[in-house]
């Protein structure tokens, strides 16, 4: 008998990945996930899926540390077992160049990727207008394969879904633990006024000649090979809620990617794609008590991850599921049983 009823409302990357962590580390808890938009339709989908860009601030460096093992050992163990086809995971290999040596020469990922180190000289002249390179493996995890796999892990472990908005928390007050994973819908969902848009926009071409990454450490333009296609980008710019495809934007990246890499003049554009980064200063992963309809509910937020929320997604859902597990701790027991 299920006897503690959990809620999970989002369905990108970070909602579904903290549903399957609860559904499966807690299978008294009857989960339900609840979202507005589903794949394909969710920011998650259009993610390149590269990981390595996730950074907060003003969060201890070494629970970011622990959220991009967890998450990389995650993905590893995907990339290398027969569900990586189904689940789309891939290790991809390729260098972040910079056109000023960087304050931060050594990531703090740079311990978890494999074979990180400093580009060589020679390496870098084939980018004239930059000084300085780091060269490493890593993994990319494409969302829209991903997302429907998670999908079947979550239903598998008991998890159920609903499609619909939610226009208040309120409305979830049927439920003993809320677990909050909508993304920028956290600006209005729970008022956060930190939350604001990063728009980005990408392209996917066919240049399956092109095997390696390319990303200059601005963030602004990328190479990214994936499974079916190359994306190509892109933008950052922050407080636009523009999802529509801007074509001076679309000139701009094939322009700035081909300088990097100029046999992609060749390629073929197969489709333009435009999300909004849920944007934030730090991640936010954390609990609160909030008073649904005069009682006092245990409310796990896990949002804000901006432009590195597939990066470290699988450790910040083990993160949420360490919280809840605390509320349903500290939970008079009749409401256990
Ligand atoms: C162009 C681009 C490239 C990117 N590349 C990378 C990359 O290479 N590597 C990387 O790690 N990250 C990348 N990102 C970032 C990544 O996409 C995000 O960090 C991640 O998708 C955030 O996931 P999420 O689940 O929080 O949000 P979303 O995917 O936006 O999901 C939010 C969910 O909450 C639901 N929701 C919101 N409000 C409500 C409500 N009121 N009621 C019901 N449901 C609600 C939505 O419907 C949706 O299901 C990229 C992003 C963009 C735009």
């Amino acid at each position: 008998m299920k006897s503690v009823r959990v809620v999970v409302v989002g369905a990108g990357v970070i909602g579904f990945s903290t549903a399957v962590c609860i559904a499966e580390a807690l299978p008294f808890c009857s989960v339900t996930l609840v979202a507005e938009r589903f794949t394909p339709d969710t920011t998650s989908d259009g993610a390149a899926g590269i990981m390595f860009t996730s950074h907060s601030p003003d969060i201890p460096v070494e629970r970011q540390r622990r959220w991009f093992k967890d998450s990389f050992d995650h993905f590893l163990a995907i990339a290398q077992s027969q569900h990586a086809p189904e689940a789309g995971v891939i290790m991809s290999s390729g260098w972040q160049i910079f056109k000023e040596v960087p304050a931060e020469k050594k990531p703090y990922w740079s311990d978890f990727v494999f074979g990180f180190r400093h580009m060589t000289a020679s390496e870098l002249k084939r980018f004239p207008d930059h000084r300085f390179g780091q060269a490493f493996t890593t993994l990319k995890c494409e969302c829209s394969t991903y997302l429907p796999w998670l999908e079947k892990r979550f239903k598998k472990a008991g998890g159920r879904v609903e499609q619909r908005k939610v226009n208040s928390l309120q409305e979830l007050s049927g439920y003993d633990i809320v677990v909050n994973c909508s993304g920028l819908g956290s600006k209005t969902l729970v008022g956060d006024t930190q939350m604001h848009p990063i728009r980005g926009q990408i392209l996917k071409v066919q240049a399956p000649w092109l095997k390696h990454f390319i990303r200059d450490g601005d963030g602004k333009t990328y190479i990214y090979p994936g499974i079916h296609s190359v994306t190509i980008g892109g933008t950052r710019q922050e407080g636009d809620w523009r999802l529509d495809v801007d074509e001076g934007d679309t000139r701009s990246i094939i322009e700035r990617c081909s300088r990097l890499e100029p046999s992609l003049s060749k390629a073929k554009v197969l489709s333009t794609w435009v999300g909004l980064r849920p944007g934030r200063r730090n991640v936010r992963v954390e609990r609160e008590e909030v008073l649904l309809q005069g009682r006092r509910v245990p409310v796990v937020h896990n949002y804000g991850h901006g432009g590195g929320g597939v990066t470290i997604s699988w450790g910040t859902a083990l993160d949420a599921l360490g919280l809840v597990r605390q509320c349903i701790h500290e939970m008079p027991l009749h409401a256990k049983l």
